[in-house]
């Protein structure tokens, strides 16, 4: 069996529910089991309508449930055959009649709680696996409908429920494997619910997480993940459009890679598949033929010493400097403690005996920051920073790495440089207005000559 999810954008439309049929139709031997998000954007359309609610808006409420009403009923017409298509209105119907009431009662009350919340939004995900479970029918395969509200269980958090895990892998075993046998299983991701029965969700983009417990609990061979780009790449797209796919990444890397903004997956989301040592895939559903990117739990052996270059933009770096704290001590307590207060987390840091560099990604309290630690010390403070990263768990085997990155730089400002915190990367900050030839520079330097074993090279670019 493998694990293949759906996000969005993929089922936002009778056009793009069609390519996943294709898509999970040539993989039919693999017994897939389908997780789906809500189509397009229908989750936040909900959160709209709970809001209008709560404003009284009753003529608007009305209009968007209707709507959302006609935009699923539009794009399923079209992948639901004619001889289901009274089932299909009948169980539209159900639901938007449902979401009304539901809606109706709390404009009365006048008070929104997370619990209702995980009502209101749990109708994205229960309409699109039933539409794709149709709509897979209609393509000609057996497909089963499973509620994830039967066998995802979890606690009460509502709106950030937390699985329990040890239940929701008895049931998905108990269930699943049966039903895969003949039919390709659908379910909606996010959606969960209490022991008492009473629905949850697992928090914002949780169908990813969904497909990871649900890989898990049946013991999956893989789980894909399918969304809009072609995997990890060894550059942000954003800034360098030569990047090379990255075939295989570990875990710990691919961590390292979002928390620095690659925006393709949240790593704590697979960690259910991490723990079981089951791969998990990034594949792009615009092109299927692409193997995309392999997520694995194991170190990943590489010729190369960096897997990719990741960035943080819009970061402040503050320069703090005392002389009359030479040979005291305490000074780095009152810097942090000034942190602490306006709740601001510090990312880089590097300190000699006087002088203390740090970065900051939420710039809110800058310049409150500033005022307090010029109480003791001098600060001068720049905005308009990056800190670039590169990610690689060969970047502490590989003798060199620093000499070539500051070889790269030559005639770029490098404002602050570390490494060691993490071991998987090295962290410099330089100014936003060198960022792209920094990037460029850095891209050459270490992925010219690349392991066929661990990359792709971007042909359409470097041919
Ligand atoms: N539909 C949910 C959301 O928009 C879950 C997901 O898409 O992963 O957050
Ligand atoms: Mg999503």
């Amino acid at each position: 069996m493998i694990v293949m999810k759906f996000g969005g954008t993929s089922v936002e439309s009778a056009a793009a529910i069609e390519r996943v049929g294709g898509i999970v139709q040539s993989r039919r031997t693999r017994r897939p089991v389908v997780v789906v998000s809500a189509m397009g954007k229908t989750t936040n359309k909900l959160l709209a309508i709970a809001e209008a609610a709560m404003k009284g808006g009753r003529a608007e409420y009305i209009r968007q449930i209707q709507d959302l009403r006609d935009f699923h009923s539009r794009e399923a017409r079209q992948v639901v055959p004619l001889d289901h298509r009274a089932e299909l209105d009948r169980t539209l119907d159900e639901h938007f009649q449902e979401l009304t009431e539901l809606v109706k009662g709390l404009a009365v009350l006048g008070e929104l709680t997370p619990r209702s919340i995980d009502a209101i939004s749990s109708y994205g995900e229960r309409l699109s696996s039933y539409i794709v479970t149709l709509a897979f029918r209609h393509f000609g395969m057996a497909a089963e409908h499973l509620d994830s509200r039967r066998v995802i269980l979890t606690d009460k958090r509502h709106t950030q429920a937390a699985p329990n895990f040890p239940e929701t892998y008895r049931r998905l075993a108990a269930t699943v494997p049966g039903l895969a046998r003949d039919s390709v299983v659908v379910m909606g991701g996010f959606i969960a619910s209490a022991e008492d029965g009473v629905t949850t969700t697992l928090g914002r983009g949780g169908s990813d997480f969904t497909a990871a417990i649900v890989g898990a609990g049946i013991g999956a061979e893989e789980i894909q993940i399918w969304t809009d780009v072609d995997g990890m790449l060894t550059a942000d797209p954003t800034i360098l459009s030569g990047g090379h796919r990255v075939k295989t990444i570990s875990f710990a890397e691919a961590a390292e890679l979002a928390y620095f903004g690659a925006k393709v997956l949240h790593p704590a989301t697979v960690v259910p598949a991490i723990e079981k040592n089951i791969p998990v895939l990034i594949l792009n559903s615009r092109r299927p033929e692409v193997p995309g990117t392999r997520i694995v739990s194991e170190h990943v052996p590489s010729g190369n010493a960096v897997k990719s270059i990741a960035c943080k933009r819009k970061i402040a770096l503050l320069n703090i400097h005392s002389t009359r704290m030479l040979m005291a001590h305490g000074f780095l307590r009152r810097i942090f403690e000034v942190f602490d207060r306006f709740e601001t987390p510090v990312d880089m840091v590097a300190t000699s005996e006087v002088s203390v560099s740090l970065t900051i990604d939420n710039l809110q309290r800058l310049d409150a920051i500033a005022a307090e630690l010029r109480q003791f010390a001098e600060v001068d403070t720049e905005t308009d920073q990056v800190i670039v990263c590169l990610v690689g768990e060969n970047i502490r085997y590989t003798p060199g790495v620093a000499r070539r990155v500051f070889g790269a730089l030559d005639g770029i400002n490098i404002r602050m440089i570390s490494q060691g915190a993490s071991l998987l990367n090295l962290s410099l900050v330089v100014a936003e207005k060198d960022l792209h030839r920094a990037v460029v520079a850095l891209h050459e330097e270490f992925f010219t000559e690349l392991d066929p074993a661990v990359f792709e090279r971007n042909e359409a670019v470097h041919a």
